[in-house]
Order: structure tokens, then sequence, then C-alpha cells
């Protein structure tokens, strides 16, 4: 009776998010993301799923009957190519607009997975062996661009709020869903699962990430309802934020100082979302004439494709930005800033000497154009580097942070004599204070708390403070536990 859970990613860590539950002879998952990390690790962690391939392919109907998932970044929809690719052929349900934001968003990571499979080739039979050694079976890409192709035809809008009975499921017997806001990027949403069995139903809230008020750009996340079991986040679990309000004044203030000084500002920025949020701060800067008059550069194609993607969900905006929509205004597009595409206008910013903008993927530092925006720029200290997001360990985003006085890029030493400055203000995840404040509303219903999604010292601190001030029972499940609810 009620559901069996089955933990499977994003187990006492950030990444591979994937939950896995049975209620009444149905199987569903709830998230289906790509594990990050070392690349040979990665990828026996992404080829081995919670469901084994005949369960996926099975007609027998006990097969995989639903995915649901919660919001379009990598480390929550990554991996639903790879599930396609081992069989799985039935819906996945999510937002319209995280729909459209998988588009270019799978088939980027489908790209990068099949540029990874020909790295390690090459590196096991050496650069100038064109094909495979005889005998030598080479790594295929954990997936392919028809794989991300396949996903987007197997994806099924679901409104916020409106319940939905899942494949496979019926009124009485199995799996029933309703999204709320997550307010953690554009399109994403919190799960609110009701499995029902034999009369008996059981709640079960899956936060996905949780985000914040007073974000730029999107609504504030929706309260938390009621529920008999949370399965929530916990990426920032021991750490308080500072509020996103003030940040506008420490742009002006940082843009100011490095104009007068004649450098460039060097800005890593995830393609999604933080690139967005931060055109539309230097919109509003520039029209305040609270900056110069200096050219801005997104030197971004996937960026560039995600922000068409956010003109066209007008419905997702909060009151602030919309207000520029009502006024006829593109708050993603003025005269001074271009959106460069070609290899050649992203080469050309290097020749430019006069100050400048150039914000540029990816947000760690870890491949992409910023690198040669950042070999460029690394050694001149007119120059600011602005760090805007989550610096894992051992990217070179972090090395960054730290202030290495000497780091690589593409295999060359170089010195760090550039300024380098962080704005966390714009984190799109809840800290402690916030997490709690959500969850506030569904704590008198809940039976127990699972955390995922967090490193363990930030599990450890919030697992503390929920049990001191809710007195629930809070459990930090690893990959592969499982538990029976009801
Ligand atoms: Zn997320």
């Amino acid at each position: 009776m009620g559901i069996r859970l089955h933990f499977w990613g994003a187990a006492r860590t950030v990444t591979g998010s994937s939950h896995h539950l049975e209620c009444a002879g149905r199987q569903i998952l709830l998230d289906c993301g790509l594990f990050q990390g070392r690349r040979q690790e990665a990828y026996e962690i992404n080829t081995h799923l919670a469901l084994k391939p005949e369960e996926l392919a099975s007609q027998n109907g006990t097969a995989l009957s639903a995915v649901v998932l919660s919001h379009a970044h990598i480390d929550h929809s990554g991996n639903l190519p790879g599930l396609v690719k081992q069989g799985y052929r039935g819906p996945i349900y999510t937002t319209p607009t995280t729909i459209d934001l998988c588009n270019p968003m799978l088939k980027d990571s489908a790209h990068i997975q099949e540029g990874d499979a020909d790295f390690m080739n090459r590196r096991r039979w050496g650069r100038r062996q064109i094909g495979a050694p005889p005998g030598v079976e080479p790594f295929a890409p954990l997936y392919t661009q028809e794989d991300a192709e396949q996903v987007l035809q197997q994806m099924r809008p679901v409104h916020l709020h409106e319940p939905t009975i899942l494949a496979g499921s019926t009124r009485d017997e199995g799996f029933s869903v309703s999204l709320t806001n997550a307010g953690h990027m554009l399109g994403s949403a919190c799960v609110l699962v009701e499995a029902k069995e034999k009369g008996e139903k059981t709640r079960l809230l899956f936060s996905g990430d949780v985000g914040r008020k007073n974000l730029p750009i999107i609504k504030d996340p929706d309260e938390a309802p009621s529920a008999d079991y949370l399965i929530m986040e916990s990426t920032y679990g021991n750490r308080l934020h500072q509020p996103p309000g003030p940040v506008k004044q420490k742009l002006s203030r940082l843009i100011k100082r490095v104009t007068a000084r004649g450098g460039r500002v060097i800005v890593p920025a995830f393609a999604v979302e933080r690139t967005q949020q931060l055109v539309m701060l230097l919109h509003e800067l520039t029209e305040e004439k609270q900056i110069p008059d200096l050219p801005i550069f997104v030197d971004s194609p996937l960026a560039s494709k995600i922000t068409e993607v956010f003109r066209e969900h007008t419905d997702d905006w909060d009151e602030e930005i919309s207000g520029y929509f009502k006024k006829g205004i593109d708050p993603f597009g003025w005269e001074r800033l271009r959106y460069t595409q070609t290899v050649q206008e992203s080469k050309a910013l290097n020749d430019l000497h006069v100050p400048f903008i150039v914000m540029a993927a990816s947000g760690m530092c870890e491949a992409g154009r910023i690198l040669h925006h950042l070999k460029n720029g690394i050694e001149d200290p007119r120059n600011l580097i602005l760090i805007t997001g989550y610096q894992a360990a051992n990217t070179l985003g972090r090395k960054l942070v730290d202030r290495l006085p000497e780091v690589n890029i593409f295999g060359e030493p170089m010195r760090l004599r550039a300024e380098v400055d962080s704005i966390g203000e714009l984190s799109g995840h809840a800290d402690q204070s916030e997490l709690l404040e959500w969850m506030a509303p569904a704590v008198k219903g809940l039976k127990k708390v699972f955390l995922v999604h967090g490193e363990p010292l930030a599990q450890q601190a919030l697992m503390e403070e929920i049990h001191r001030r809710y007195g629930l029972e809070v459990v930090c499940p690893a990959r592969g536990d499982r538990f029976e609810i009801s």
C-alpha cells in the first residue's frame, strides 16, 4: 500500500536528479537529470538508469508509464535522451515553457555528449588515428541529437494548477500530479503527486529546485501545497544569500570603475536565466544612465536561442518585466546590445580597444566562448572578471574566485592579473531561511521530509534546522535507498 520510493540521483549530491515511484503496479520517474562530474565516472553513472532497458520498453503493463519533469536545467532534464535511447517511449509531462527551453538545451547537451565521446576515443587511440584501430570498440556518445529530438516528441504540456492523471493510471488507481510555480527559473515547477491504491491516497510533494522572491523576470514561488511527505532540495541548506534588490547598484559601481580605467568586463554567465537577468538589468541601468554608454555583447548562440524562448513566454513574466512589454519595449534588446552568432564576430571582439561588456557561457568557465575572452583578458589588470553564479570545486571558475595566481586556459599557463568580483544576489536557489519559509505552509500535514540535491554539510545543517524548528523527521537518502510510505 502507498508509494514505494527509490532514490536514484541527486542523493547527497547536487547533480543527476531522478526519483523512482511505484504505486498500484504503476511506475513513474520524477526528473531524469544528467550526472555531471569527471568524464569517466559521469559516463558510468549516466548509463545506469533506475530501471533496466527491458523495464523501460516492456509492453506487459509493468513498465515505466510516465515521467514528470520539474524544470529544464540539465541536472534535472539532461538524461531524458539517455532514457529514450534505452527504450522509453511513454509521455514526459512538464510545463509548456520547459518544453520550449528543453528544445535548444537538450540538443546542446547532445552536441556536448558527441564531442565528449570523440575526445575519449581520440585519447585512447591517439590524435592521428582516423577511426578506431582494429579490435577496439569506440565509445558511443551517451546520446545523440536524434535522441534529444525524440524526447521533444514525447513531451506533454501540463499547465500549473491543473490536476492531471498520468498515462497508465486511472482516477482510482495510480498517479496524478498537479504543478505549482517553483520560482527558480522560467517554467520551473514543484510537483504534487497523488498516489491512490485500494481507496487510500498518499500525497508526496517534490520541490524540484525552489526559487526565491524578488528575482528579476520570474514570478515568486507559490506556497507549498499540503502533503503527507516532502522531497526537498537542499543546495544552500547551510547558507544565507544577499537579497537580490541591491544588485543593480553594485553592477553600476563595478562597471563605472572598470570603464574609467579603460578595461572590459568579462562575464561568465549561464546561458539560461542568468544571461537574460543580466541583460534586463543592464538595459535598465543604460536607460537610467547609471552606467556609461558602452557596447554590450551576448556571445553565446545558446543564450540567444534561450532569450527567444523568454520573449515568447510573457505569461511567465513577473509584473516588473510585463511593464516593459505593455509599453512596447523589448527588455532583451536595445541599440547598444549585440547578440553575436558567428565565430568571426566573436573573435572580432579581441580587437576592440574600447571598454565593453561581454557575457558568454559556460557559467563555470569549463568550455565555450568565455574561454577565449578570458585568455585575451585575464592578464590585463584594467579588466574585471565578473562571476555571477555557483562555481563547483575544480572548475576554472572556482580557481578564478579563489584568485589562484596562475591558471591554465587551453593548456597554457596564464597569470591572473584582472580583477575578480562576484555577484551572488541573483542565485535561483532558496537559501536556508527561504527553504524553511517555503515549506512552512505544508508542515502541519507532513509525516517525513526527504532531503535531496545537496552536499552532505548543507543537508546536515538543514536537517537539524527543520527538526529543531518544526519537529519533523528528516532523512537524507543515499543513491539506491528505498522507502515505503503511506
Ligand atoms: Zn535548477
